[in-house]
């Protein structure tokens, strides 16, 4: 995470020299991140992005659903994670204490108990039960998966993240981003500072040109979806709007740009870049004498020569 970290540190410094106040920060919930925040930025409000806590619960039922006679949990991980969506998206004034209040009222949900949780959320905001969902599968409380269960509905952990899940932005688009990134700068190929910068300038002007793309549709004029089954759903299917075809009008525009800036300046350097390169992260490690560690790797490796 020490990228993260510098690049969150980077990004913050450009804000500050431009004078601009950060009022709220959407993250994941990465400790070193949190450590961060709450030390640098002591008046800024630290929202964490639903889908990674979620994420993380979803793992520990996956996990608590291998022991004995516990099978059934994973059939509602669905539901604690739409849970989690509905308990931030309905609390928009971000009010940690009720996002609380709302979020362990699934603990009785999950057992077929609908009213009479707590002050500040009293009953469940769905409809009336019917059919189906009535006779959904309700954990039967005193069995060893309705332990386990609500041990994780009511963890230190989510007592910790739950008040403080975003309740109106979600990291989702800068994940879209940074997979914008990913097709212009490969994580595979290393980049000078300002070659990674001219691609990450690529990459923000592409994103903005088709980032609220309309949805495709077909010649009768309805609307496009697909369909997928993406690894992490475990067989679960993803439902997505197909969008329109991304446009490239921006790169007449850099080329006009491009040529106006070499006549009007000549053979002077155009002065877009920063002038300053920052030292590689990895300048600030420790490098160790090459000799030294060579030595070191070679009396490792004939020990584990001799023990096997
Ligand atoms: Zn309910």
């Amino acid at each position: 995470m020490a990228w993260g970290k510098k690049g969150l540190e980077r990004a913050l410094q450009w804000l500050q020299v431009h004078e601009l106040q950060v009022g709220t920060i959407v993250t994941d919930r990465h400790l070193e991140i949190q450590k961060w925040i709450r030390e640098n930025l002591p008046n800024t409000v630290h929202y964490y992005d639903v889908w990674h806590v979620a994420k993380g619960l979803k793992k520990k039922i996956v996990e608590s659903s291998k022991l004995k006679d516990c099978a059934e949990l994973v059939k509602w991980c669905k539901s604690l994670t739409n849970h989690m969506y509905w308990v931030a998206a309905s609390t928009p004034d971000g009010n940690g204490e009720v996002m609380w209040a709302k979020w362990k009222s699934v603990q009785n949900h999950i057992h077929n108990v609908h009213t009479g949780h707590n002050t500040l959320f009293p009953t469940c905001a769905h409809n009336t039960l019917e059919g189906n969902e009535e006779k959904k599968k309700w954990l039967k409380a005193g069995s060893k998966a309705s332990e386990k269960m609500s041990d994780m509905i009511l963890s230190k952990q989510m007592k910790k993240d739950i008040p403080k899940l975003s309740p109106l932005f979600q990291t989702s688009q800068i994940e879209a981003f940074h997979s914008t990134i990913n097709h212009f700068a490969p994580k595979m190929v290393s980049f000078s500072y300002h070659g990674m910068y001219c691609r990450l300038m690529m990459a923000a002007i592409h994103y903005n040109e088709n980032a609220s793309r309309s949805q495709a549709t077909t010649r009768d004029g309805d609307l496009q979806y697909k369909i997928s089954f993406p690894t992490f759903k475990q067989g679960d299917y993803s439902v997505r709007k197909v969008t329109v075809e991304p446009a490239y009008e921006y790169t007449s525009t850099l080329m006009k740009e491009t040529l106006k800036s070499a006549t009007a300046t000549m053979h002077e350097p155009i002065a877009c870049l920063p002038s300053v390169k920052p030292p590689p992260l990895c300048s600030a490690f420790m490098h160790p004498e090459k000799e030294e560690a060579v030595c070191n790797f070679k009396s490792r490796f004939c020990r584990k020569e001799t023990s096997v």
